[in-house]
C-alpha cells in the first residue's frame, strides 16, 4: 500500500458519527481516550465479518459496512445498552478507493441515527474481513443478561423471523430476491430503543443472530429453565409465511441466521404494556411461548405435535 492509500483510509474513517463529550481523543494517536459516565458499566461486543463466510464478496459494500456495525448495535440492544463508540478493524485484500469509500458510506449511515463515535481500528492487507467493536453505556443492574428467565414467563420475539434466511436460500440458487427480503439480509435494524425500554421488564434478552432455537435456547441454559413454544404464533413475513406452508419447513424461521431481531421473557402482567411502546417505535412483539420448568425447547405444531429440532442454528465450526 502507498502512503496515499493510507491517507485515503484515514480519510474516510477519522470523522464517522457524531462528535461527542465523552471522546477525549478519537482516531489518529496510538490509543483513543474515553470516558464512561459515572454510575454506568461498559458494555463491549466484537463481531467479525469474513467474505464468503458472512457475506459475497461481491457485495455491496455500503451494505457490508452497515452490517458489519448493525450486528454490534444488535448485541448492544440484547443488553439494554445505550450505543457510545465503535473501534473498525479492516482487512482488504487491496486498497480499492471506490470499494472504501462506499464501505464508509454504509457504517456512517448507522452510526449517525445511534449516535456512535469510531473512535479507533486498524487497517491491514489480506483476505477481505471486518471486525467491529461496540461500546455502550448501561446501569449495571439494568443491564438485561440471558439468565434471568423464570418458569411462567412469556417468552417473546421482535419483528418477523426467517427474512434474511430466504434471502440467503434465494441468492445462493441464483434466484430473483423479493428486495423488502434483501434489504432484511443486507441492512437489518437493530433494535437498540426496543432493547433500552426493556430494562426493568424483561427478565432475560437475547438478539437472535443464529436463529430463534439456538438462541432461546442460550436462555434456557443460562435461566436453567425449558420453554415451549406456539408455532402458530411465530411472526412470519408474507414471504416467509408461504415459503413454510409449501413445504412446512420450520427451520427457516427457526434455525436461519441474520434475523437480528430480540427473544425475551417478560411476567405475563407486562405484556400490553410491552406491546405498546413496541407499537409507538414501529416495531412489532409477537408473544410466541412460556418459559416452563426443565430444560431445552419444545415447539408445538398445529393441532399439537412437536416439531423435530434436528437442526438448532449455525456453528461456524460444524459445517
Ligand atoms: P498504530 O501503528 O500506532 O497502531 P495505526 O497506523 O494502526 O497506528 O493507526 C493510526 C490511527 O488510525 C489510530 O488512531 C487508529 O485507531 C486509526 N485507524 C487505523 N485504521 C482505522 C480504521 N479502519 N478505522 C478507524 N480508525 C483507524
Ligand atoms: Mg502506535
Amino acid at each position: 500500500m502507498s502512503l496515499s492509500e493510507f491517507d485515503l483510509i484515514r480519510a474516510c474513517f477519522t470523522d464517522v458519527g457524531p462528535c461527542r463529550s465523552d471522546v477525549g481523543l478519537g482516531v489518529g494517536d496510538d490509543c483513543a481516550l474515553l470516558e464512561v459516565p459515572a454510575g454506568q458499566s461498559l458494555a463491549v461486543s466484537m463481531d467479525t465479518l469474513v467474505a464468503g463466510t458472512h457475506f459475497f464478496s461481491d457485495c455491496d459494500p455500503s451494505a457490508v459496512g452497515y452490517k458489519s456495525l448493525a450486528v454490534g448495535l444488535s448485541d448492544l440492544a440484547a443488553m439494554g445498552a445505550d450505543p457510545a463508540w465503535s473501534t473498525l478493524a479492516l482487512t482488504l485484500p487491496r486498497v480499492d478507493s471506490d470499494w472504501v469509500r462506499e464501505f464508509a458510506t454504509g457504517y456512517s449511515r448507522l452510526s449517525k441515527p445511534y449516535g456512535m463515535r469510531l473512535v479507533g481500528g486498524d487497517t491491514t492487507c489480506g483476505p477481505l474481513s471486518v471486525t467491529v467493536q461496540v461500546h455502550g453505556f448501561v446501569p449495571p443492574s439494568a443491564a438485561v443478561r440471558r439468565g434471568g428467565a423464570r418458569v411462567g414467563d412469556l417468552v417473546c420475539v421482535s419483528g418477523t423471523l426467517g427474512d434474511a434466511g430466504l434471502a440467503l436460500r434465494h441468492l445462493l440458487a441464483g434466484e430473483a430476491v423479493d428486495p423488502s427480503l434483501r434489504r432484511r439480509l443486507e441492512y437489518p435494524t437493530p433494535r437498540v430503543e426496543l432493547g433500552r425500554r426493556l430494562r426493568g421488564l424483561a427478565t432475560a434478552m437475547i438478539d437472535i443472530s443464529d436463529g430463534l432455537a439456538a438462541d432461546l435456547g442460550h436462555i434456557l441454559d443460562a435461566s436453567r429453565v425449558a420453554a415451549e413454544i406456539d408455532l402458530m404464533k411465530l411472526p412470519l413475513s408474507p414471504p416467509v409465511a408461504d415459503a413454510v406452508s409449501e413445504s412446512s419447513d420450520w427451520g427457516l424461521p427457526l434455525a436461519s441466521g441474520d434475523d437480528y431481531e430480540l427473544c425475551f421473557c417478560l411476567p405475563a402482567e407486562r405484556l400490553m404494556q410491552v406491546k405498546d411502546f413496541a407499537a409507538s417505535l414501529g416495531c412489532s412483539v409477537a408473544q410466541i411461548g412460556v418459559i416452563r420448568a426443565g430444560s431445552g425447547l419444545t415447539c408445538r405444531l398445529p393441532g399439537g405435535d412437536i416439531w423435530p429440532l434436528a437442526q438448532v442454528g449455525y456453528d461456524h465450526f460444524l459445517q
